[in-house]
């Protein structure tokens, strides 16, 4: 029997140890008696809380919501085209009238937002239709803010989808250039902003572009513009689906002149402080699933919402296992949207969010 007159500020407990049980009083704070005292089976048998759909709903620890979801879309020059993306199955390069239709739907799941990627007609050296005023993303973003004021619209800020050579800026003696590439994406942020984006994107990885981009936000009015940093964006392989998407693979050499190395985890979060401390307002790591280790030190570290890119590989390669019959689709998507949320993002951007907040009700 355990002592009852035993001060309240003593704990019973049991000990279970090679093989002999020991019973008596421990005055242990809280945290030492969970790390050093269990009360091993048959007291705790963790099945108890799984025996039913309302017992382990009671006890989810992570729940997904369609608001945490960005759909990104591809918006193209011309009229009623819905070009299917081969590799993307469900995804299309719009026309702008076919985009506003889509996003009636996408209002109406209750998703948290869009981000635009545009295909331009002509691609040039000098990236012009990433900042035109009429440029595809531009002339987007005005039809869809006067159809859907409430749809929070966010652009994906780069060049690669407008330079004839396919890289992220600039390109000097065949390097792309940070200080140059700079000026570009401030007029493209600005641009946006004046055509009515709510939050601008950086995805290009040059260094001190988010400093850049808000300082020419704030002098132009748009104080109110968010920034979503692509803070942590790896030289990935699982962009390729993307690529032909967006119709932006380089033309020569690769990005890893400027994109991280998949092996850097310590440089990631110092890449991360650094868009932070120039402003950022949200900070995203790009992809989700091979780098899930990474959103949960940049949620422990930063007081700022953490987005997450699963990115088209992601979802091209369990599109895949689903369409041969090896992966069932709905459990697949969910599952890997919450493990992402688990690992602290509070942002997804999916190609699922449609199917996902249809589902989610
Ligand atoms: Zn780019």
């Amino acid at each position: 029997m355990l002592d009852s007159a035993a001060p309240a500020t003593s704990w019973p407990y049991k000990l279970h140890l090679r093989g002999q049980s020991f019973i008596g009083q421990t005055t242990l704070g809280a945290k030492q008696r969970y790390n050093r005292i269990q009360m091993p089976f048959p007291v705790h048998r963790k099945r108890r809380l799984r025996v039913s759909e309302p017992m382990r709903r009671l006890v989810r620890e992570s729940h997904l919501d369609p608001a945490q979801f960005i759909l990104p879309l591809f918006v193209c020059p011309g009229e009623g085209i819905r070009k299917p993306i081969g590799s993307m199955p469900g995804n299309f390069q719009l026309s702008i009238d076919e985009l506003v239709k889509e996003c009636e739907g996408a209002q109406a799941l209750g998703i948290g937002g869009i981000i635009l990627f545009g295909i331009p007609d002509v691609k040039d050296d000098a990236a012009s239709g990433a900042y035109a005023e009429d440029g595809i993303v531009q002339r987007a973003l005005r039809a869809l803010k006067s159809a859907y004021p409430k749809l929070l619209l966010i652009t994906d800020v780069c060049n690669c989808e407008y330079t004839s050579h396919g890289h992220c800026g600039k390109v000097i003696d065949q390097d792309v250039d940070n200080d140059s590439t700079l000026e570009w994406l401030a007029a493209s942020s600005v641009s946006h902003a004046r055509a009515g984006a709510d939050i601008v994107a950086p995805s290009d990885m040059m260094d001190g572009r988010v400093a850049a981009i808000r300082a020419a936000l704030d002098k132009n009015g748009f104080q109110k513009t968010a920034i979503l940093a692509y803070a942590a964006k790896f030289a990935s392989a699982f962009y390729g689906p993307f690529r032909e998407a967006a119709e932006s693979a380089p033309q020569f050499g690769d990005r890893r002149t400027y994109q991280m190395d998949p092996a850097n985890g310590r440089e990631a979060m110092h890449e991360m402080e650094l868009d932070f401390e120039e402003g950022a307002d949200m900070l995203m790591v790009k992809p989700a699933m091979p780098y899930l280790d990474l959103i949960r030190q940049a949620h422990d570290r930063f007081p700022v919402p953490i987005a997450a890119y699963q990115v088209s590989g992601e979802f091209s390669m369990l599109m895949a296992a689903v369409e041969r019959g090896w992966l069932e689709y709905e459990r697949a998507m969910i599952e890997s949207l919450t493990s992402i949320h688990r690992a602290g993002a509070g942002i997804i951007l999916t190609y699922f969010a449609r199917d996902a907040a249809r589902l989610l009700g």
